[in-house]
């Protein structure tokens, strides 16, 4: 991917890898086993001013492009699924805010955000509501002259870890969001427990029991919770985990590569062996493909052109479903090495299933872009 990004963008690059590995490739496996990150990477993460790079500079972010955004998740994503997510829910939060706060909530709020001196959580999945959002059952009311939260949210990412949740709720029938602090005294978190994949980013439920929220805390105008506040927030979190799923693919890829030409069966390096020389051209051109694709959504978002969201979802598609298929392929070339729980090939084998089901599953992936790839293929003929 070097020769398609400038010199500055290469160096950037090359310094996250850097920061990124020497600070927690050697600790990142151990995380799992705790179920969430360690206080001294989330102090990390503020200290380096990732939680903020992508926030605008006018309001105290890093105001970095779509294209340095997407370096920093995928060295995070070399690293820590679990590390990437966390940067990356507290993003699709501020970002949220960034884009449809008023300035009062900027005020109030950016200043943590984008310092990451407070972590956020986006709450949108519920028992009975998940890809189909329209049946979010949490509810904003009007009682003796306050808005109260009543509901319950499951599967939020560092929901033991946030400090603000950005929640998706109804209010009078119309779509809202509002800000609850962590220390509202009707806010109740209890861990997930032990998951497939994401085990370090400290999944919670999330309960709001007639929690008062101040009306300067509902995020943009009633209705737009659904059509325009939600699009934006996912839109932030499959660019980011298109590019965190390059970074997973590339640390398995590098992996497997070094096994296979060093090994030895039967007489020969293991790379000799032609059914091992398919694997590794499918995981190295797939690799590039996916480089390319992630590539060209954050320049068309930097562009601001109208493909982007197109491009985003396809990038998002496309990388998640080789990062599955090689994790997989990486640990059966591992073989008895990949299945070793804290190896980075067994991590990433299961952290992919979860790539592929959040931020939209792959099949409400496919029901967004088949009519638009339709519509384009059909004009220009395949
Ligand atoms: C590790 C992890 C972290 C998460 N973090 C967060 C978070 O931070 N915040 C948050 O709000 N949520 C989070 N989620 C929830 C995630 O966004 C949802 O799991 C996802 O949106 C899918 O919803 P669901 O699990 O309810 O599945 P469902 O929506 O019930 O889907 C079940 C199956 O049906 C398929 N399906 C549904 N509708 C259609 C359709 N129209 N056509 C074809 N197939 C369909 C789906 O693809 C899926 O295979 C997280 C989930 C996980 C596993």
């Amino acid at each position: 991917m070097n020769h398609l990004l400038t010199t500055d963008e290469q160096r950037h690059h090359a310094d996250l890898v850097h920061r990124v590995e020497s600070a927690w490739a050697g600790t990142a496996a151990d995380w799992e086993r705790l179920g969430t990150l360690p206080d001294d990477v989330v102090r990390w993460c503020a200290d380096e001013g990732l939680m903020g790079a992508a926030l605008p500079a006018e309001l105290g972010g890093g105001g970095a492009t779509a294209v340095r955004t997407g370096l920093l998740y995928e060295a995070l994503g070399r690293v820590s699924a679990s590390l990437a997510s966390y940067v990356n829910v507290h993003g699709m939060a501020a970002q949220t805010v960034a884009k449809w706060g008023t300035e009062e909530q900027w005020r109030e709020v950016m200043p943590g955000l984008a310092t990451g001196k407070r972590a956020a959580a986006i709450c949108m999945t519920e028992p009975g509501a998940g890809s189909d959002l329209s049946t979010i059952g949490t509810e904003l009311t009007e009682r003796d002259g306050k808005l109260v939260l009543n509901g319950g949210k499951v599967f939020i990412t560092c929901g033991e870890l946030a400090d603000v949740f950005l929640v998706f709720a109804q209010r009078a029938g119309h779509s809202t969001v509002c800000l609850v602090e962590r220390d509202n005294p009707g806010l109740v978190t209890r861990p997930m427990g032990e998951l497939l994949g994401l085990r370090a980013a400290a999944l919670a439920e999330v309960d709001f029991r007639d929690c008062v929220v101040p009306e300067r805390h509902v995020v943009g105008r009633d209705g737009f919770g659904l059509s325009i506040l939600m699009p934006h927030a996912l839109e932030h979190g499959r660019h980011a985990v298109a590019w965190m799923a390059l970074g997973m693919l590339q640390a398995v890829v590098s992996e497997a590569a070094a096994f296979v030409a060093g090994r030895r069966s039967f007489g020969r390096h293991l790379v000799e062996h032609g059914q091992v020389q398919s694997l590794v051209t499918r995981m190295g051109t797939d690799l590039e493909a996916a480089k390319l694709m992630c590539l060209a959504a954050s320049r068309a978002v930097d562009d601001g052109a109208r493909d982007a969201s197109d491009r985003i979802l396809m990038a998002k598609y496309f990388t998640c479903r080789v990062l599955e298929e090689h994790a997989a392929q990486a640990v059966q070339l591992l073989a008895s090495r990949g299945v070793l729980e804290a190896g980075r090939a067994a991590r990433a084998y299961r952290d992919s299933k979860v790539l592929n089901i959040i931020e939209g599953t792959t099949q409400i992936v496919e029901r967004m872009l088949a009519p638009s790839l339709l519509r384009t293929h059909a004009k220009k003929g395949l």
